[in-house]
């Protein structure tokens, strides 16, 4: 992975993997999916000394998006992602913040919503944006095809998909997102993602139920 560092630092009663991505000869980076527990996220910026130009984000949901707005003005950097079809998440973390307990959740607007085929830039790393709706319709990953990783939200998990029983969620969206966008990746392909350890497309390929056997959901 030459000189691009990730920091995993997980966030949230729901453990969500907010990732510190950073050049570690250029100590640029971007801060993707900062859910909320900000001390966190400011701890880690400070022991690595990562100066943040970015947020991004992979798609709407409070674990998710929950501390965007916070970081946003705190560190005057832009938010970029998910896909516009999650605005309607975005704009209502306060009240889902309300329903879960969480006090001072605030709505994030994007500076640029992201679609399939755009690239998004952290440093001097180009990253490709894939639109996987399913878990929620605006989900996005990216890729950083040369250097063989991905960052995928909540699409999918070691040994598991991301659920789909929330607003705009869609089982068989999310296995064709996996199927045609995730597995033609490549096996040698790792990834992050937002819940638990990491993974690679192979061992998922090989091993995960959910994507064993044909028509499954
Ligand atoms: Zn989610
Ligand atoms: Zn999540």
């Amino acid at each position: 992975m030459s000189d691009i560092r990730a920091a995993i630092i997980p966030v949230t009663p729901f453990q969500q993997n907010c990732t510190l991505l950073w050049n570690d000869r250029t100590k640029k980076g971007a801060v993707i999916d900062p859910g909320g527990d900000l001390d966190r996220i400011r701890q880690a910026i400070a022991e690595t000394g990562v100066t943040i130009e970015k947020i991004l984000l992979t798609h709407g949901h409070i674990d998710h998006a929950g501390g965007a707005a916070e970081l946003k003005e705190e560190l005057g950097v832009p938010v970029e992602g998910p896909h516009e079809a999650d605005r309607f998440l975005l704009d209502h973390l306060p009240e889902t913040g309300r329903g879960y307990g969480l006090k001072g959740v605030r709505a994030v607007t994007p500076d640029r919503f992201l679609q399939e085929g755009d690239t998004v830039t952290v440093g001097d790393l180009t990253l490709d944006v894939l639109h996987c709706p399913g878990h929620s319709p605006g989900s996005v990953v990216f890729v950083a095809g040369p250097q063989r990783f991905a960052i995928v939200g909540d699409v999918l998990f070691q040994g598991s998909v991301g659920r789909t029983d929330l607003p705009g969620g869609d089982g068989k969206a999310l296995l064709r997102s996996i199927n045609e966008k995730l597995l033609p990746l490549g096996d040698d392909v790792a990834f992050i993602c937002g819940h638990g350890p990491t993974s690679t497309i192979g061992q998922e390929r090989q091993t995960n139920p959910f994507l064993q056997g044909e028509g499954l959901l």
